[in-house]
């Protein structure tokens, strides 16, 4: 929930940017040490990131799991019965949309890589060619996918690639709603389109990664703890 949001003249882009700075920097010395997630191989993030739309991160990390002990190679996933994919998912909601949606980025990613030679030990199910894209061309790529946003792309990038995308989450949304950052109406499209242009690529994963632990620790949803917070000073709530 965006909450109680004062109404003021929006700030211009200048402004905004030094709102982002200051947000960055209070976050920063709130979260001195940096935790970076862990990494998996591209295709996983992206299949693990799908698993987790609309759910929590024990229910999505569970379904992969589970998907990976009943299929142990994305060519097996390919092939599979999506009956047989739905039961393997089923802890992670909405299987039968989210079997869809990796079926069809398996295919996609699959007919693609065959189409242009590019196998790694034999298998065309990767995502390893990303490395050599720009970060426009491999959220295009990805975004090309149903069921893929750019949270979602944006999320394989940054966490697997090291790329410097920016997953906006509920979390990050909720804060930068909050500090008038991006309104609350804003699609996630023109969202992460902002945002790509108020940071620059270095601060990107950090900084994301700091507004989750924030948006869980003290900026909740409901009842968020402003008496405790460091981050107040442009917070419009
Ligand atoms: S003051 Fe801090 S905790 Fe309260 S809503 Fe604003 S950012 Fe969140």
């Amino acid at each position: 929930m965006a909450g109680n949001i004062k109404k003021a003249n929006p700030p211009n882009e200048s402004a905004l940017k030094k709102r982002v700075k200051s947000l960055i920097k209070n976050l920063d010395e709130f979260y001195p040490v940096f935790k970076p997630k862990k990494r998996y191989d591209p295709l996983d993030e992206l299949v693990l990131t799908i698993l987790s739309q609309n759910t929590n991160d024990n229910n999505s990390f569970e379904g992969y799991k589970r998907l990976k002990s009943r299929f142990p190679t994305w060519d097996k996933v390919a092939r599979a019965n999506p009956n047989t994919i739905e039961k393997a998912i089923s802890i992670a909601g909405l299987a039968p949309t989210k079997t869809k949606y990796i079926k069809g980025v398996l295919d996609g990613i699959g007919a693609d890589n065959q189409a242009k030679n590019r196998l790694e030990k034999g298998s065309p199910y990767h995502l390893n060619h990303l490395k050599e894209m720009t970060l426009e061309k491999s959220l295009d790529y990805l975004t090309s996918f149903k069921g893929v946003g750019q949270k979602t792309a944006a999320c394989v990038l940054a966490f697997s690639l090291d790329m410097p995308s920016f997953p906006i989450d509920t979390h990050v949304r909720r804060i930068l709603v909050r500090h008038g950052i991006i309104p609350a109406n804003m699609t996630a499209e023109n969202a992460h389109h902002v945002m790509y242009r108020l940071t620059i690529p270095d601060e990107r994963y950090r900084f994301h990664m700091s507004l989750i632990r924030y948006g869980r620790d003290i900026c909740h949803a409901r009842n968020p703890e402003c008496d405790k917070c460091v981050i107040k000073r442009n917070c419009e709530y």
